[in-house]
């Protein structure tokens, strides 16, 4: 498995910190947590075209996490080269109406002409896909949001998208390899439905992972010395993302 964090910021712009988004390759797929602006042209800097993602799955709709999504599906109806695979894009319930509304202030430029598009709105769940599964908690935040665990031959990724500390993100992270937390906020400055460092800590430790990854950073935490209020509750494998900031597992 390989997992590329596409953006570490915020919708706040800060060099090397650009929009939510995680490229994992797993199994016999490639797929794509969330899509903040600019998460399709990044893509690209892996090598990686909107012609071989195989699925999107959105934590929640809030702009920093979802904005390209127009860009991808605008990008799929272009006749050349053409998109042939279907897509799948997953989300919390109200997907298929954020879809309808973008196609309307897009008319027709969003609708698939070569390929199938599905939407697909999920709840708390197991999804069996092509040599891994997928696992979802819903989450703490101000819009209904999903995190997600993606698994294969026994290695884990869990990704929290936006979440108050909650019970949901210690169940899906338990033992990962990998643990995705967004760290949007600090401890002076915290605001409900979102992580400070040293509820993440607290998290990780909860759920026993293997390594732990904060990302999601608002250029306000960026002053703070995040490992040091991490440290208070988890001491094992900590890394601090930046954009292209690459895991294999
Ligand atoms: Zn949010
Ligand atoms: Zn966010």
């Amino acid at each position: 498995m390989k997992v590329v964090i596409l953006g570490a910021g915020t919708a706040i712009p800060a060099p090397g910190y650009s929009p939510a988004g995680v490229y994992v390759r797993i199994g016999r797929e490639q797929v794509v947590l969330d899509a903040g602006a600019g998460s399709l042209q990044r893509l690209a800097r892996l090598g990686v075209t909107f012609l071989d993602v195989d699925r999107l799955f959105l934590t929640h709709f809030h702009p920093d996490h979802c904005l390209d999504l127009v860009s991808f599906l605008f990008a799929m109806r272009l006749p050349e080269p053409a998109r042939r695979k279907p897509l799948t894009v997953y989300g919390p319930p109200g997907l298929r109406a954020l879809v309808r509304r973008l196609s309307a202030a897009f008319p027709t430029w969003l609708e698939p002409r070569t390929y199938r598009l599905r939407l697909v709105e999920l709840g708390q769940t197991t999804l069996r896909l092509g040599g891994y599964t997928v696992r979802t908690a819903r989450m703490q935040h101000s819009a209904p949001a999903l995190a997600y665990r993606l698994e294969a031959h026994g290695r884990a990724v869990a990704y929290s998208g936006d979440t108050e500390i909650c019970e949901g993100i210690v169940r899906l992270g338990r033992g990962a390899d990998l643990l995705i937390l967004e760290c949007s906020v600090t401890d002076e400055r915290k605001v409900a439905g979102h992580l400070i460092p040293s509820e993440c800590g607290a998290i990780a430790r909860a759920a026993g992972c293997r390594h732990l990854v904060l990302t999601h950073f608002s250029p306000v935490v960026l002053g703070y010395d995040i490992a040091r209020r991490v440290r208070r509750a988890y001491h094992g494998r900590l890394s601090l993302a930046r954009d292209f900031k690459a895991f294999r597992l």
